[in-house]
């Protein structure tokens, strides 16, 4: 089947495809919209199995890219990597230089950064090719370095927007909270929401990942198979999307689903079936923005800390804007959010995007 004709194509400006012999590197990157800037978006290295489940998964994110810079208001496209594994768990230099060769022979028509699978240390060796990466290490209190933390911090602000609209209530003290797969950013969200006193319910594949909650407070672990269907108040997916479908949905119990992870409906109708059930469902894109912030204000430089973690803090209402507008016209939130960024991305840039946009640093 053509790229043309695939399923999740959705009029994509480019799809480019690399292979490097000498180090095995074998990538692709899929660019959606440059209307609103560079196209920018994380590069995931995942063991896929195939070829066609690897080109499925950069169309998917990278669209959902173009949607979530553009609500947050971010002067970016959308676009998005993905490296394909062989299953092995170190990346050689030489791949990872060979990756940001490929990124640097778009001339800067994507920006790359991390994602599943890739590391702030990763990115150090991508930018011995390439000044087109943001996630690098940050020096002093500049905006940098690992996007996970600010990930989580929208998600924890988003699930308290989620709890005072759904549950009227101010407080997560005392509320039961399943976080499933406690990597960069389900870790940082235990944190947050177990110093807001929430009761913990987590799930990981990963047992090192596991040990590092156990060793800082206390949860409760349940089976990977379980987690979804567990007996709790909110349910933050933290792993990897496509879980909520027609099979899993009628078994949550949550009467909130938000979560950092990527693409969580399976396809858009699934949105509708949450509603059906009186699930409120933060939109994937929008949730979980605070790394893409965090990335955008550190490649256009001159941002502090203290003004990501201020653009951070606005996830909440723009979360709570778009349940109301969901509400009012009784339709599901992510029609509502998808239709919010169409009309952001068509309207093109703004004077204040264009503003914040500077050339693109050297490598
Ligand atoms: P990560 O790889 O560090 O963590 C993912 C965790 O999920 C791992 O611990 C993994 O073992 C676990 N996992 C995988 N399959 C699982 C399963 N079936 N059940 C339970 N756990 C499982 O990734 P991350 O950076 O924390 O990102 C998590 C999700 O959030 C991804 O979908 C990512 O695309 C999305 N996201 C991340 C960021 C960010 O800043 N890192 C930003 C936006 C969105």
């Amino acid at each position: 089947m053509s790229v043309f004709d695939h399923h999740e194509f959705d009029h994509h400006e480019a799809v480019h495809y690399a292979h490097d012999k000498a180090s095995g590197l074998k990538a692709i990157i899929a660019v959606h919209s440059t209307a609103l800037g560079p196209a920018a978006g994380g590069c995931r290295r995942w063991q896929y199995v195939d070829d066609e489940a690897a080109v499925t998964d950069a169309l998917r994110l990278s669209r959902g890219m173009t949607y979530k810079n553009a609500v947050a208001g971010l002067p970016f496209g959308g676009g998005k990597a993905v490296i394909l594994s062989d299953g092995s768990a170190t990346k050689s230099a030489e791949l990872l230089c060979a990756y940001g060769r490929f990124v640097e022979s778009l001339g800067g028509s994507y920006i790359t950064a991390e994602d599943v699978g890739m590391s702030v240390e990763d990115m150090r060796h991508v930018n011995r090719e390439t000044g087109f990466v943001s996630g690098l290490p940050r020096s002093g209190g500049g905006a940098g370095g690992d996007p996970s933390p600010m990930t989580a911090l929208g998600v924890f602000l988003g699930i308290k927007a989620a709890v005072e609209v759904r549950l009227d209530s101010g407080s997560l003290k005392g509320l039961k909270i399943a976080v499933q797969g406690v990597g960069h950013v389900g870790l940082n969200l235990c944190r947050l929401l177990h110093e807001a006193g929430a009761l913990l319910y987590v799930a990981d594949v990963n047992d090192g990942n596991l040990q590092l909650v156990r060793d800082e407070m206390s949860v409760t672990e349940v089976a990977p198979a379980d987690i979804l269907s567990s007996d709790v108040d909110v349910l933050a997916p933290c792993a990897l999307g496509g879980i909520l479908t027609s099979e899993t949905i009628p078994s949550l119990k949550a009467k909130i689903v938000a979560g950092a992870a990527n693409n969580q409906l399976a396809t858009d109708a699934e949105g509708a079936l949450l509603a059906d059930r009186q699930i409120l469902y933060a939109p994937d894109y929008v949730i979980n923005a605070g790394g893409i912030i965090n990335v955008a204000r550190e490649y256009y430089g001159n941002s502090s800390e203290e003004q990501v973690r201020a653009e951070v803090d606005r996830i909440a209402d723009r979360l709570k804007s778009i349940f109301a507008e969901a509400e009012a016209s009784a339709r599901p939130t992510n029609i509502i959010a998808d239709e919010l960024a169409r009309r952001i991305v068509s309207a093109g840039p703004s004077d204040v995007v264009v503003a914040a946009r500077a050339p693109a640093p050297s490598v």
